[in-house]
């Protein structure tokens, strides 16, 4: 399944940490990329800096929300956005799992009433607020199954060799990792 997240309402004053945790979470968990509805050239930056290093080409790019949302839509591909009105998560899984592009919408401030009808999915991860990255990370291992824990990236220059004390990390050189 292919899955890019749509980051609303992102303001670059106070959610830079929390929208690139989202990134982060999504890239970890099996997201292919993120689209931003308001340019933020720092989570740009951070998301990129992880990627030279821990592999993958997980991208981040700004679009005006609704044209995304419509172009995806045009395009065949489904909309989920994750909201604590929605229905319980444990509800509708089944029939999202026969999709085969879907847009994950996660908000910041508000969001606005139009999200909640283009979407084909409006999505509770439990019916308590909590935060977009936990919201994210419950839907992304629950949608994909526990093979988004073990995402691994072949072009990695890091790698963490797991241990059961300490810090292991395997380090291959440019020549050898990124192409
Ligand atoms: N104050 C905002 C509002 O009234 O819409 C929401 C703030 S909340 C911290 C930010 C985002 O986290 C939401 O837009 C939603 O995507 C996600 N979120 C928080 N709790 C959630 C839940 N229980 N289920 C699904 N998503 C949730």
């Amino acid at each position: 399944m292919e899955i890019v997240i749509l980051r609303l309402g992102h303001r670059p004053e106070r959610d830079k940490r929390v929208t690139t945790h989202v990134a982060l979470t999504g890239r970890a968990f099996g997201a292919k990329g993120m689209i931003l509805s308001t340019e933020d050239e720092s989570v740009k930056r951070s998301i990129s800096d992880v990627s030279a290093r821990w592999g993958g080409d997980f991208f981040v790019k700004t679009e005006n929300w609704r044209q995304a949302l419509q172009k995806w839509k045009q395009n065949g591909g489904k909309v989920c956005h994750l909201t604590m009105y929605g229905l319980h998560i444990l509800d509708v899984l089944h029939e999202i799992r026969q999709v085969q592009r879907l847009m994950v919408v996660v908000g910041a401030e508000k969001v606005p009433r139009e999200v909640f009808e283009i979407a084909d999915w409006n999505v509770a991860v439990g019916h308590q607020p909590h935060s977009e990255v936990a919201a994210l990370a419950v839907f992304l291992v629950l949608l994909l199954g526990e093979d988004a824990l073990r995402t691994r990236f072949e072009d990695a220059l890091l790698e963490i060799v797991p241990s059961e004390r300490g810090k292991k990390v395997l380090r291959r050189s440019e020549k050898n990792g990124k192409k």
